[in-house]
């Protein structure tokens, strides 16, 4: 038999936990519930701890079934190791807790998640000043660095407005300047698109997202790529060095950041999420489909004041994103006409759930302003271009036709003029 020696990205993905053997030849790895792991000769615990041989001691810092999901994301993102946690939050929140000290400057896209913008907020008041920057332009970010920035956070497509970042030019300016570059890919998903092509030294996903992609499992990673030169960064402990350069990172990383805050992610939610990510260009393909499909039918509506969508070509990055996406992901915005309330037109839709969570396989609908991004306030909310009208969409994988009736039935039900 010739053995392929690269395969598709599914293909990869399905056959990731077979690399190596897995107990009874069970077809999926299995679910370990147990928190400790014992040794019949204590000399291999010993050794365990002191990092000279790879293996499990508590469930806090590692679990088998986690560590398949690890690899799998490892694969998805072409990453050098990945780290996984309860939740994205957690994810984003090791970065600061294992890599940052007080003093240091963090530059952030300001199209941001409204949490991880809320995260930024609380590290400011701890010591570690955090520049907000339109990120849609390298020259943004350019101007903000400092001789203390010591990380560039951006994503890839922002949540709720779409706007994409300059992510190919702020790689190149971070290489230049040896300061971390972090992407939250959670919009795009490895499968659209890997950070790791435009010199990303961290990946950050939500797993609970695309990934997992059922909203049935909360879960969070962090993928160093392999490209950062630890030697350039000057935060980490003498006791992670003892370790090959490559892996100061994640060393630091893993003790500092998941053994110390303890938020791991559990192998019950581990299980699920790696059942989801086997179908995630299936589902990813379908979402990008029809969310196309319902923007481009949206924006051709007298109704709609503006569709938020980077496939549609009147996107400021429309551009990048053809050039950079396999496809445009299955997040959009759109804006009503004054007059007609976007809460009439929600709750007349019969397939799209008003809900808080995108990525799912179900299409979720929720009016922004006066939800996810209530807490920060009209006045930040304007700057990040939020309308008070602002409706998010995140499609599923109904048949498109389907949506496509729902979201222009729902139209006509709030149109004065149809009555
Ligand atoms: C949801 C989300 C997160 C956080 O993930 P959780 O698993 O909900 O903590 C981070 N970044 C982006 C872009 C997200 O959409």
């Amino acid at each position: 038999m010739t053995t392929k020696k690269t395969f598709g990205f599914t293909s990869t993905i399905l056959h990731s936990d077979r690399q190596k053997s897995i107990e009874h030849g069970s077809l999926h790895k299995p679910v370990h519930h147990s928190v400790a792991f014992g040794y019949s000769d204590v000399r291999d615990l010993a050794a365990v701890f002191q990092g000279k041989k790879s293996g499990y001691r508590y469930g806090r810092q590692g679990n088998p079934t986690v560590s398949a999901l690890e690899e799998k994301v490892t694969r998805m993102e072409d990453g050098y190791s990945t780290l996984c946690f309860a939740t994205g939050m957690a994810a984003i929140g090791a970065l600061v807790q294992g890599l940052l000290r007080s003093g240091d400057h963090v530059i952030s896209s300001s199209f941001l998640f409204g949490n991880t913008n809320s995260l930024w907020q609380t590290v400011e008041v701890q010591g570690m000043p955090v520049s907000f920057v339109d990120a849609t332009d390298v020259a943004n970010v350019e101007r903000a660095i400092t001789p203390a920035t010591r990380l560039v956070f951006v994503e890839t497509i922002a949540n709720p407005r779409t706007q994409i970042a300059d992510l190919q030019r702020i790689g190149e300016l971070c290489a230049k300047h040896g300061i971390l570059y972090v992407v939250d890919n959670t919009m795009t998903s490895p499968y659209l698109f890997r950070p790791k092509a435009v010199g990303a030294s961290f990946v950050i996903n939500a797993l609970t997202k695309y990934i997992g992609g059922h909203g049935n499992a909360l879960g969070g990673s962090l993928t160093d790529t392999g490209l950062f030169d630890w030697n350039r960064y000057p935060n980490i402990a003498e006791t992670y060095k003892r370790f090959e350069t490559k892996q100061w990172g994640m060393a630091q990383l893993r003790a500092k950041a998941l053994r110390d805050f303890g938020a791991s992610l559990g192998p019950e939610a581990a299980h699920h999420l790696a059942v989801g990510a086997e179908t995630i260009a299936l589902r990813v393909e379908r979402q990008s489909a029809s969310a196309l499909a319902l923007a481009s039918m949206l924006a051709k509506d007298a109704r709609v004041a503006a569709v938020y969508y980077p496939g549609l070509t009147q996107h400021p990055q429309h551009a990048i994103a053809s050039q950079l996406f396999k496809a445009y992901g299955g997040l959009f915005s759109f804006e009503l006409k004054a007059g007609l309330d976007c809460f009439d037109y929600i709750n007349h839709l019969q397939l799209a759930i008003p809900s808080s969570n995108l990525g799912d396989t179900r299409t979720l609908i929720i009016p922004v302003a006066h939800t996810i991004y209530h807490e920060m306030g009209a006045e930040r909310r304007a700057s990040m271009g939020i309308a008070e009208s602002l409706i998010r969409v995140s499609t599923g994988i109904e048949e498109t036709e389907d949506l496509l009736q729902d979201f222009a039935q729902a139209l006509d039900a709030v149109s004065p003029a149809k009555k």
